[in-house]
């Protein structure tokens, strides 16, 4: 199938501004970028001026809390983790998370994200992953891991029980089209020591990433501290398990030894801004670990503690949240760009093929509508319009793997009406 954006404006990382012409994919690829291609094609897309970028990645969501939104405010993150989201967890039912994942892939993939990471909870993961692969997304998804209690939550299992189930769903799922298992130990305070390091050797084994928590709230490193004798980034490398294929969200209270030692690792860091100020943890050392050359990415957390799991307010406030702490140049709005692009992709290790609107690479993209009153004037500087004044309403189009998912803010995959009616009642079954 060969679909032509015609006459768009290409904002991409790899880029020095902008470009402006047309782009044609063909096979799921970005083929041929030049000014007038008069191909036969399949469909134009008529840009007219518009933003054609790169499809967002958000490396740190869990789809099996987005029923959970406004149902878990005003706490700190052991008690919004012990009292609320456990619980709501341990509640869940085939059906429920099905609904949960099916309304959070409505709500990525209408706000323009076509690439995510996701941590599930201990049950059902099977039911997540069907609806991932059904949605079209680019999904890495994993069972959260939780073999030891944390205070009186309702929710942990047997460690081999974990163990079996996340080899099971690995070989059943990693690498199935678009979709690439990442195993997801939850956080320090609620994995056994020796289950970490058998998670590990399992992540070597099959070459899948670990996706966990940590360094997100001073009491959790009080809590990690009693329990390990050391800080969370410390207690990673001490074991040995400090590499590449770590993927770590939200390090806000890390020091500067731990900095360093995320850098020499090449591990991956997920900033959640709006979880990370919603739950009044703490405002990421950003700006620090940018300079040092970590690998930077941007995700909006669970919608139980965000309330959206929207790319357009994480970028914005990653900005601003830097501007508060290190002054008004501190984050360039090209670098917050790039980390909700680039960045992303070079989290997830598919830099070579997402990321930037390039030709060769797959076509994840987004085709931004700019003639509105919120972004006008056209001659502002177009990242930071992207950044700080457009919105998910100006998501037009959104590609992924050079097939249409959202028509003009439509979404293609899902019966919206229908993803509606069954998360509020699943919801309601839940909260009885
Ligand atoms: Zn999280």
């Amino acid at each position: 199938v060969r679909i032509l954006f015609r006459d768009v404006v290409v904002l991409s990382s790899h880029l020095d501004g902008v470009w402006r012409g047309d782009v044609l994919v063909e096979d799921g690829r970005i083929q041929r970028m030049e000014k007038g291609i008069c191909e036969e094609v399949h469909r134009v897309i008529q840009g007219d001026g518009d933003y054609l970028i790169p499809g967002f990645v958000q490396t740190h969501i869990h789809l099996c809390q987005t029923l959970f939104r406004g149902l878990a405010e005003d706490l700190p993150l052991l008690d919004w983790l012990e009292k609320k989201v456990l619980l709501f967890e341990s509640k869940h039912t085939p059906d429920t998370i099905r609904a949960s994942a099916k309304l959070g892939l409505c709500e990525l993939m209408l706000g323009g994200t076509t690439t995510f990471m996701s941590m599930e909870t201990v049950r059902y993961t099977d039911v997540v992953l069907e609806e991932v692969s059904r949605s079209k997304l680019r999904g890495f998804v994993g069972k959260a891991i939780m073999d030891r209690q944390v205070g009186n939550a309702p929710l942990f299992e047997d460690t081999e029980k974990a163990i079996k189930e996340t080899v099971d769903l690995i070989e059943r799922w990693d690498k199935q089209g678009k979709l690439r298992y990442a195993i997801a130990p939850r956080f320090v305070p609620s994995v056994k020591h020796d289950t970490w390091l058998e998670i590990f050797k399992i992540a070597e084994h099959y070459d899948v990433f670990i996706h966990t928590h940590s360094s997100e709230n001073r009491d959790e490193i009080k809590l990690v501290e009693e329990l390990t004798g050391k800080r969370n980034v410390e207690y990673f490398d001490s074991m040995g398990i400090l590499t590449d294929r770590m993927k770590i969200a939200h390090c806000v209270w890390v020091d500067e030894q731990e900095i360093e030692m995320l850098r020499s690792s090449g591990a991956g860091v997920l900033h959640c801004p709006s979880s990370n100020f919603k739950l009044g943890s703490g405002i990421a050392p950003v700006v620090e670990m940018l300079r040092e050359g970590l690998n930077l990415s941007i995700g909006a957390d669970g919608a139980s503690c965000n309330n959206n799991l929207d790319v357009f307010c994480e970028m914005r406030l990653a900005g601003l949240a830097q501007k508060v702490r290190k002054g008004a140049d501190a984050l360039p709005v090209k670098e917050i760009f790039r980390m909700a692009t680039l960045g992303g992709a070079e989290v997830l290790g598919i830099a070579d093929e997402i990321g930037t609107v390039e030709v060769g690479k797959r076509a994840d993209l987004v085709l931004l509508g700019v003639k509105d009153v919120f972004t006008t004037p056209d001659t502002a500087n177009p990242y930071a319009r992207v950044v700080y004044s457009a919105g998910r309403g100006n998501v037009r189009i959104v590609m992924v793997d050079g097939e249409i998912v959202v028509e003009e803010g439509r979404c293609l995959v899902y019966d919206i009406d229908e993803v509606i009616r069954d998360a509020n009642s699943a919801c309601s079954s839940l909260v009885e």
